[in-house]
């Protein structure tokens, strides 16, 4: 079949992979063999591994493929699994020998679509099977019945003795309904204690509450917005594709402010009437207060949340309320595309161009694309929303591989921001300054008719690099080929790759001068000095991943500056992503050229998007926003694009510069990294795979060559890029070679990344 996926991945037969005997057989039990067959079932365990293991299945036990199941495997003893496939015959020489299925897990089975999914994945990526599966097994080990919850009622007479006390949580009760304990002490304000002695007199009874519900049902009707006619006829359009069903790839390319997400939940919403589950992704740190209550003002209750912060115990109800279809709506970050859904009938991909959304440890995957694969693998439709898609998707909307809805205007009559830019070669600040003279008079201006102005730098910490003035000493990470970063508000140097940190030295360890440190170049915290010299008075908020202390208290943050309680917000990249912020109309980019020149392919569209998302959070509901670009090149195309607001002249030369040098989406990439404790054994295993390499008048291998940050964590690196056209089967190639290849030994380690997305 065609396999319409940006043109990179293309259907393959799942490979069945050689299932190994376990590796830890029993010894032949004559007392056990029975007249009847013995069964076999193949498990695929959590683990990083790729195959299977056979185990046999002990009579009376009912196993088929997708059951979880608990296997004893070698010294982890009994181990979570899920049933991959019947084994009528494994070798008969093993019957005797292989071990039995411990037992079968009281949840619902993984289905076909998830089992195939996980099979995709790992086929595609070239992770081991076993991590993968471990994704959509990631309800931890709080799996099993749910905390039996108590609650209390009115049962018998008065108690003896009354008290103020008692007479409270009577009155509480006399409504006749059931409360769980803690929740009656709360609204009665006494402690448990109280409680507990009305138990004891007969007065309340105790009783088991069924297990409180992750969600409440959304209610597809329960406030319609008005729509402006664009967001109408782009609603109507969703509407219909969910209706219709079916694998379709949707993009949702509307301008900053133009509605997307209330346009998105019409879909949503039809997706609800028709009883089928709906999985909206987003990168993890939008996932805010502000998002999630737009959800419960459009639907009437919250989705169920799916990231890093939700407690394990939540996670294991959540996960099982999915599987069991209890939950209709779940908003989640990347890995919520391996959840258990019992009947996804809809996938969005919120702000699908975002980095974020690659995962880069463990299994490399991006989200967007697996979510396409996700919903090809089970006939739904996907929507990708963006104001800047990426380049893949643009040219799959381009070449009608996807549907495009277009929403060209902000909600409201806002107008789109207008953006300037300054020439740091011809009007910069003085030396030691980073906000130019045009720039701090702009934002002195907003502030004084009363608005916010936002400026925008994407390096956390005060400075990136310091130098001793004496002797030229740059203080430097000792595991990493990296500058210490200086982060003052914790008075602390710190590494950005490996986290190594450090108080400031009292001296230089070179020349042992005192007093000789200087910073070098800006980091939000620095900036954050200078705007309060320039700006006194204003109520300024540093917004940096680093000083986020925790979800909660950034969503607070973020609320505060959304209700106008700060009027200066200096952020990194950690304020880019759809928030809104009614009263900001200024925008200032205090280093426009910070991502362009480091070499990676993608440079141009990141920074695009990126320029292009932050200067969109302004003048979203009243005035007019404006957006200035600190810059060196402001004749660079992405400048270009920016200042004339002409997103489609950024679009088609970089797709015509894609075009031509073969890269992502018309030509593949693979990263491969290899790490050792030294550098001759990383370089030397890089070179041994290079020439190991299967001869193919396709591939190109180029490198190996030092990375470009040569030692994190103390390992050195080596990168090699192969590059294969569009149309030639990479995973495959890359799994032949490595199969064929020598293993690493010792400490050198192998990684590879399919679809690289960063090139360090
Ligand atoms: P985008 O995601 O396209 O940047 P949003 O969905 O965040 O835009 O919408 C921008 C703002 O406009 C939000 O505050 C949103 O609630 C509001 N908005 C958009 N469409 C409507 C509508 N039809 N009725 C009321 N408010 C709307
Ligand atoms: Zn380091």
């Amino acid at each position: 079949s065609r396999w319409p996926l940006r043109g990179l991945l293309r259907i393959r037969s799942i490979t069945i992979f050689a299932t190994d005997p376990s590796p830890f057989l029993n010894r032949p039990e004559s007392a056990r063999q029975t007249a009847m067959a013995p069964r076999f079932v193949d498990v695929l365990v959590p683990v990083a591994l790729d195959q299977t293991y056979s185990y046999r299945v002990p009579a009376g036990l009912e196993l088929a493929p997708g059951d979880l199941v608990s296997v004893p495997l070698g010294a982890r003893g009994a181990t979570m699994g899920v049933v991959w496939a019947e084994n009528p015959a494994p070798n008969p020489r093993l019957h005797n020998r292989l071990k039995d299925v411990a037992d079968k897990l009281d949840v619902p089975p993984l289905k076909p679509e998830l089992r195939k999914f996980v099979d995709w994945v790992a086929d595609y990526t070239l992770a081991p099977r076993g991590m993968v599966l471990r994704m959509a097994l990631r309800m931890g080990e709080h799996l099993g019945p749910a905390r039996e919850r108590v609650g209390v009622r009115l049962a018998g007479p008065r108690p003896a003795r009354m008290t103020p006390a008692r007479a409270r949580v009577l009155s509480v009760f006399t409504d006749g309904m059931t409360r769980a304990k803690g929740d009656a002490a709360r609204e009665a304000g006494v402690s448990t204690g109280v409680i507990d002695g009305l138990i004891d007199e007969g007065t309340l009874e105790t009783v088991v509450l069924p297990p409180e519900r992750v969600t409440r049902p959304p209610d597809p009707d329960f406030r319609k917005p008005e729509f402006s006619l664009g967001q109408l006829a782009a609603a109507d359009a969703l509407r219909t594709v969910v209706d219709q069903g079916g694998y379709i790839v949707t993009l949702l390319d509307g301008v900053t402010g133009s509605g997307k997400t209330e346009v998105y939940f019409e879909a949503v919403a039809e997706n609800i009437r028709k009883k089928r589950q709906t999985l909206i992704l987003m990168p993890e740190i939008a996932l805010t207060t502000q998002s999630l209550d737009r959800f419960t003002a459009r639907f009437g209750t919250r989705p169920a949340e799916w990231h890093s912060q939700v407690s394990p115990r939540l996670r294991a109800r959540t996960w099982a309320a999915i599987a069991n279809n209890e939950v209709s709506v779940v908003v989640g970050a990347r890995s919520a595309l391996f959840l258990p859904y019992a009947d996804l009938g809809l996938i969005v991909v919120d702000e699908e161009h975002d980095p974020a959304y690659k995962q880069e440890d463990g299994a490399h995957y991006h989200a967007r694309d697996m979510a396409v694969v996700r919903g090809n693998v089970a006939k739904i439709p996907v929507v990708l929303a963006s104001a800047t898609p990426s380049v893949e998707s643009e040219v799959n909307a381009r070449r009608g591989r996807y549907k495009r809805i277009h929403l060209p205007e902000r909600f409201g009559g806002a107008h789109l921001p207008s953006i300037e830019a300054i020439d740091m070669r011809r009007e910069g600040p003085p030396r030691g300054r980073f906000i130019a003279p045009r720039l701090a008079e702009a934002v002195k201006n907003a502030l004084e008719s009363k608005e916010q102005a936002l400026l925008f730098l994407n390096r956390r910490g005060f400075a990136p690099l310091t130098l001793c003035r004496a002797c030229g000493f740059r203080l430097q990470c000792p595991n990493c080929d990296a500058w210490l970063v200086d982060h003052r508000f914790k008075r602390r140097l710190v590494c950005h790759h490996c986290g190594f940190a450090m108080p400031p030295p009292a001296e230089c360890p070179q020349c042992h001068a005192t007093e000789s440190f200087a910073p070098i170049g800006p980091g939000v915290e620095r900036l954050e000095q200078e705007a309060a010299e320039l700006f006194p008075g204003a109520r300024i908020l540093v917004l940096s991943s680093d000083l986020v202390e925790s979800m909660e208290r950034l969503r607070q943050e973020l609320d505060d500056v959304a209700e106008g309680r700060f009027d200066v917000v200096i952020g990194t990249q950690l304020v880019a992503k759809g928030h809104h912020f009614p009263k900001l109309n200024l925008v200032g980019i205090v280093d426009a050229d910070l991502g362009l020149g480091n070499g990676d392919p993608r440079a141009a569209e990141r920074t695009f998007q990126l320029l292009h998302q932050v200067v969109g959070r302004a003048g979203r509901e009243e005035g007019r926003g404006v957006g200035f670009l600190q810059t060196h090149q402001p004749e660079h195309p992405v400048m270009k694009a920016l200042i004339l607001g002409d997103r489609e002249a950024f679009y088609s030369s970089e797709i015509a510069l894609r075009e031509k040098t073969a890269y992502p989406p018309f030509g593949r990439l693979a990263g491969l990294v290899v790490t050792a404790n030294d550098r001759h054994g990383a370089e030397a295993y890089a070179r041994t795979l290079v020439s190991t390499s299967p001869i193919s008048d396709h591939v190109r291998i180029l490198g190996p060559a030092e990375a470009p940050i040569a030692v994190v964590r103390g390992r050195h690196r080596f990168r090699l890029l192969v590059k294969a056209p569009r149309a030639f089967d990479l995973s495959a190639y890359l799994r032949q070679w490595l199969a064929d290849a020598p293993k690493p030994r010792g400490n050198v380690r192998l990684e590879v990344d399919v679809d690289p997305q960063s090139f360090f």
